[in-house]
């Protein structure tokens, strides 16, 4: 009896000691781009995007071994100019597996950055979860003078594990900032200063392996989502077109022949149409492709009627979201409705 005594209270002495260092469980989940990217000196700006596996870029940054408990795994090896609807399901169903079956205490996406903003977006209204999922990526590939890749994704492993970052959404990190998902844009095509916070600016930052959150993100995200993808194994088909002047309506036009779910205007100013385009696309609305007025603009939001009338023709306006990201949600609001007053509301929302 005594013996058994004195195992019972070992036991509960180590299960102390041990929780008492037991580090949070990220995982991180790679997907190619420049942070797994090889070039072919190390003085070459020309190189191959998603070359390196996630063994790698771990073994890299010994230092997050101190944050936390880490693994990963490679979903796929791409450069993000190939990241597609697949992908992105797939994406977001492990990820909802990863914090809400398996235990895990938050993810790193490891990512390139050209469609960066998108799978943030996409993951920031698709994962439910109040854990953070952070996206990290590099400008300059892993065997580059000075690459950005490790300390970006140290910082990212950082954030993940830092409570500041909870109940914030999807967050992307880069160049020691942190930026939300719905505002974050790739402004700059080369610099590592490329990452900016749209409307909302930035929202926090990492220095000294600890997150500082700034401002809240006060819009609909993750378990206030109503989009799920469990049940999807494809998404609805929505083009972009882009507007300038004398705009030729041919691109807009092929998407309705091609029989498109939905189409997105990147339009000129607060979402102007070109006259031979807007006449496709009432047409096109008419027919009921849902077609959602966005712009070519860096910033400012695509007003509700303003200069169209988007109650008349049953028009949407993305408000703050660029064409991009416009984009997605539509994708994500038509897997709902096809009213387009209850996709105007999606968009005031998220
Ligand atoms: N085009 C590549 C990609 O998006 C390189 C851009 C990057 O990762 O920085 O994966």
């Amino acid at each position: 009896m005594k013996h058994i005594k004195l195992l019972a209270a070992i036991a509960l002495a180590l299960c102390i000691s041990f929780s008492a260092v037991a580090k949070p469980k990220i995982r991180i989940i790679a997907t190619g781009g420049t942070i797994a990217g090889v070039s072919s000196t190390s003085a070459s700006s020309a190189y191959t995007a998603g070359q390196v596996g996630i063994q790698t870029l771990i073994d890299a940054v010994p230092q997050m071994l101190y944050l936390a408990d880490i693994s990963g795994e490679q979903l796929v090896n791409i450069g993000s100019q190939d990241m597609n609807d697949e992908v992105w399901l797939k994406l977001a169903k492990r990820v909802n597996q990863l914090l809400n079956e398996e235990g895990y205490d938050g993810v790193v996406i490891t990512h390139g950055t050209d469609t960066m903003e998108e799978t943030a977006y996409f993951l920031n209204l698709t994962v439910h979860s109040e854990k953070p999922v952070i996206l990290a990526g590099s400008m300059r590939p892993s065997n580059a003078i000075s690459a950005d890749g490790p300390a970006n994704l140290y910082n990212a492993v950082a954030a993940a594990v830092s409570p500041a970052c909870k109940g914030q959404g999807v967050l992307c990190c880069m160049n020691n900032q942190l930026l939300d998902a719905k505002s974050v844009i790739k402004s700059h095509t080369i610099d590592c200063d490329t990452f900016e916070g749209g409307h909302y600016g930035v929202i926090g930052y990492v220095y000294n392996g600890e997150a500082h959150i700034l401002q809240k993100v006060t819009t609909k995200h993750t378990v206030s989502s109503v989009f799920s993808v469990e049940k999807l194994d494809r998404l609805p088909k929505v083009g972009i077109v882009y507007g300038y002047a004398n705009c030729s309506p041919l691109p807009m036009q092929a998407f309705v022949d091609a029989q498109y779910d939905g189409i997105v205007l990147a339009g000129v100013g607060d979402g102007n149409f070109y006259k031979d385009v807007f006449d496709v696309a009432v047409k096109a609305q008419n027919s009921g492709i849902q077609i959602v007025r966005s712009s070519r603009c860096p910033s400012g939001p695509t007003c509700l009627n303003s200069e169209v009338d988007d109650d008349k023709y049953h028009f949407v306006a993305s408000l703050d979201l660029n064409p991009q990201k416009a984009r997605i949600l539509l994708m994500l609001a038509l897997t709902k409705t096809h009213d387009w007053q209850e996709i105007q509301e999606f968009y005031k929302e998220y």
